[in-house]
């Protein structure tokens, strides 16, 4: 008997069509004989629409809070009342949702009066989302005859206090799976727990980044030891590129953990970038697939990487990037200079996407977030003050408008020339490559352009890919 975790995404339990097919694929699994765990995340727009109602009470827009916290009742209570029969499920189900969103409009009565969310308040406000899905999700189940429950996550996914961000405690979580949630999933009981949550040793509910559930997914499956992990959200697969940029993508069969790694990472939003950590050493394969479209086979990550007919097997594309050149003569032979540059990015919490030093030492680059970009040039202009001062560096150069372009195939790694074709085919349509990169891997090669350029490079590349 296999264990099968399956992670549902926004759009997956964003309505009751969504819901329904839901349903029937987890009747599947069950009918083959299968233990199965379900992982899901919020309604789809309602992680934003909580988000929005903390800005309305720091704002102290208490009528604006107040509306969007009603639209989401309606939006919960229309899927209840077509997804339940009149009764006592119904009714439970409607209980606990309107008691969760009650408790949303008490903390936001709270941020009206002081004009400011701490993160941790954040935090515990995000967490209704997923709250309120994994309750009308697992109330769906039961109606439909399995013995179905909701978890918060709180009590399995153990993490330090980054609010926001927060880290997983790896050996605390699995413990709690292997002796809480293990026994009810090998009983038969079908769990619906919610993605994106956890909680601090003390019981501070924190999330793990936006778009994390597909990371909760992974934990859980990690240490139910499951056989499989399927992502099922609203497109095929993971495809050559974002259909939305390029709608000539395709679905792509196999890649590998660390092909997808890379994709993940450089802005392929289908999954989240850390979801292959908690299952790359135990080589539970994943596999992405449609909730809308069940007899797409998807696509199969495992550690292998299969051969593909192009070198290139995808293209992807970060938004919203700056780029930070730090310069001067005298930087050549100054101790440590590059180790000091990252450490106060870090410092001013900026996380480093790209880096790049030229030969000469005359410059580096350096490409991060833009929220989080003034913040680094006057770390790091902080740290070199002295050299600054003396002239050996000329200061820290910012430039907004960015973009990262990456292309991704384990394939290059043996294949001369794949960067020369790259950067050909920006030559030839005059595309002003500012940065260059390759990832450690040896796997992608990651460029930076003005944003304005972005959609003709990945437009350009995804020809390679295809
Ligand atoms: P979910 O809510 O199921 O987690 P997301 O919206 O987070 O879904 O991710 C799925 C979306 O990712 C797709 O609808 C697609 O637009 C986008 N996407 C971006 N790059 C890719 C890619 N390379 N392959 C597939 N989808 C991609
Ligand atoms: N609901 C969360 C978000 O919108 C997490 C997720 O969907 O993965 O970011
Ligand atoms: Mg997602």
């Amino acid at each position: 008997m296999a264990t099968i975790t399956m992670k549902f995404g926004g759009t997956s339990v964003g309505s009751v069509e969504a819901i329904t097919n839901v349903v029937a694929i987890t009747k599947r699994e069950v009918a083959a004989g299968h233990q199965v765990a379900l992982v899901v995340s919020a309604m789809s727009r309602i992680t934003d629409g909580l988000l929005n109602i903390i800005q309305m009470a720091e704002n102290r827009d208490k009528w604006g809070y107040l509306s969007e916290v009603q639209k989401m009742r309606e939006r919960h209570e229309e899927a209840i009342n077509a997804l339940m029969a009149p009764g006592k499920n119904r009714d439970n189900t409607a209980l606990a949702i309107n008691k969760l969103l009650d408790e949303a409009v008490e903390v936001c009565h709270a941020i009206n009066i002081l004009s400011e969310a701490s993160p941790r308040i954040r935090d515990a406000i995000v967490s209704y989302g997923e709250r309120m899905s994994a309750r009308l999700v697992a109330a769906a189940l039961s109606e439909n005859g399995l013995n179905s429950r909701a978890y918060d996550a709180t009590q399995f996914i153990v993490t330090d206090d980054r609010f926001g961000s927060a880290a997983p405690m790896w050996a605390e979580t699995e413990r709690r799976i292997r002796d809480h949630l293990l026994p009810q999933i090998q009983e038969g009981v079908v769990p619906v727990l919610t993605g994106f949550i956890g909680a601090t040793k003390d019981g501070a509910v924190t999330t793990l980044g936006r778009g994390g559930s597909d990371f909760s997914g992974a934990i859980f499956a990690a240490y139910t030891r499951s056989d499989e992990l399927v992502i099922w959200t609203d497109v095929d697969g993971v495809m050559t590129t974002d259909p939305r940029i390029d709608r000539r993508a395709k679905v792509i069969d196999r890649v590998s953990y660390t092909e997808v790694g890379e994709l993940a990472y450089y802005g392929a939003k289908v999954l989240h970038p850390k979801t292959v950590q908690p299952v790359l050493d135990l080589e539970v394969p994943i596999r992405v697939r449609n909730t809308f479209n069940y007899d797409h086979p998807g696509t199969l990550i495992t550690a292998q990487s299969e051969a593909a007919s192009t070198v290139i097997k995808a293209v992807t594309a970060v938004r919203n990037v700056s780029l930070l050149t730090v310069s001067g003569r005298g930087m050549i032979g100054v101790p440590g200079v590059a180790g000091r540059v990252f450490t106060a990015a870090a410092r001013a919490k900026a996380n480093v996407l790209m880096f790049s030093q030229s030969s000469s030492e005359q410059a580096m680059c350096l490409i991060v977030s833009d929220d989080m970009a003034q913040a680094a040039k006057e770390g790091i202009e902080d740290e070199l003050k002295e050299e600054i001062a003396r002239r050996n560096v000329e200061g820290v150069a910012l430039q907004p408008n960015i973009a990262i372009v990456t292309v991704v195939g384990s394939g290059m790694r043996g294949t001369p020339g794949v960067a020369g074709r790259v950067f050909s085919a920006m030559g030839a349509k005059a595309i002003n490559v500012l940065m260059i990169a390759q990832g450690s891997s040896e796997c992608s090669i990651s460029f930076a352009v003005d944003a304005s350029e972005l959609k003709d490079a990945v437009y350009t590349l995804h020809e390679l890919a295809l």
